[in-house]
């Protein structure tokens, strides 16, 4: 199957929403992909892409052309400043300082900046993010930044488990959500689900997807 193909796919598979019946965004996670292959991801109905290297996003950037850009990956403080003005949405912002810099850089350029918060769900060590228990303090701490507006919670899911302590761990996640969303309406993204787990994450209650393999196939780290 093409790119065109997958998207047309997904996107018809994500059309009647996720468990709630929200409308469901699709980010196509475009690293080590070629800008010619995004823009036929884009061509085909992608809307929304996101990169997890700062280097790949600054490369591509004016190659690609329209579609809003997320910043999926761990993000180095040093490295803040050269996605100021040009990120859509940090899904990424795993710790305080990252925070500080987010809102110190974006008060610098004269805008505001959209995060969410990144909860390791999983308690995992290899991966970053505030605690679940953190999650709300997390938020309020953020939020009260003047330049950051917080649109709601990243978390990945570990690799390895049931698919019963998966979904769990999703509507953990949806639970601190609704609990944050009732209070603020600037919260409206639950950003959770890659390839191999974004079906568990719809039925969990995710509104956000980050799916790259099943777009662009496998991607070779031997190049
Ligand atoms: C690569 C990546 C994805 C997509 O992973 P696939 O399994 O290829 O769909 C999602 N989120 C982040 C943060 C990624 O780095």
């Amino acid at each position: 199957m093409s790119i065109a193909d997958n998207v047309r796919e997904l996107l018809e598979q994500i059309s009647s929403g996720n468990a709630y019946g929200e409308k469901v965004t699709l980010v196509a996670a475009t690293k080590m992909q070629t800008p010619e292959d995004i823009n036929r991801a884009i061509e085909a109905g992608i809307a929304d892409i996101g990169e997890n290297k700062v280097q790949e996003f600054k490369d591509k950037y004016d190659l690609v052309k329209g579609a809003n850009r997320h910043f999926i990956g761990h993000l180095q403080t040093n490295k803040v400043k050269y996605l100021i003005g040009k990120t859509y949405l940090y899904h990424s912002c795993d710790r305080m300082e990252l925070a500080e810099e987010i809102s110190k850089r974006s008060q610098k350029c004269g805008v505001v900046s959209d995060v969410l918060v990144q909860i390791n769900i999983g308690c995992e060590l290899s991966k970053g993010g505030f605690s679940y228990e953190d999650g709300f303090s997390a938020y309020e701490r953020i939020k009260a930044l003047p330049h950051v507006r917080v649109k709601g919670f990243m978390a990945m899911l570990p690799f390895e488990g049931e698919d019963d302590y998966l979904l769990s761990l999703v509507k953990k996640m949806r639970a601190l959500y609704d609990a944050v969303r009732l209070q603020d309406k600037e919260v409206e993204y639950l950003s959770m689900g890659m390839s191999g787990d974004y079906k568990l994450c719809l039925q969990g209650g995710s509104n956000m997807i980050r799916i790259g393999t099943t777009i662009f196939g496998e991607r070779d780290y031997t190049v």
